[in-house]
């Protein structure tokens, strides 16, 4: 969800390179060149940036849907119902 801040195996430090990790491969390096010229060598801290995945946006983005759901539920259930 949120950007690794330290490998899941080894416990190194890897949240100051995940920006730069993810700007050079969306630009369409090769992920293993990058962890090479960014010093990270070992697989466990290479499948941590590498397999991380953020998605807070989206997470983020259905928070707002589901409130405002409940909101329309709350304002049925107090509104009319009933007669
Ligand atoms: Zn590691």
């Amino acid at each position: 969800m949120l950007p690794p801040v330290r490998c899941f195996t080894c416990g190194a430090p890897l949240g100051h390179l995940w920006e730069e990790f993810q700007r050079r491969v969306r630009a369409g390096e090769d992920p293993s060149k990058v962890l090479d010229d960014l010093g990270v060598y070992r697989y466990c801290c290479r499948r941590t940036l590498f397999t991380s995945v953020t998605y807070i946006e989206e997470m983020a983005m259905y928070h707002v849907i589901r409130m405002r759901a409940a909101r329309q539920m709350q304002g049925e259930t107090l509104g009319g119902g009933v007669e």
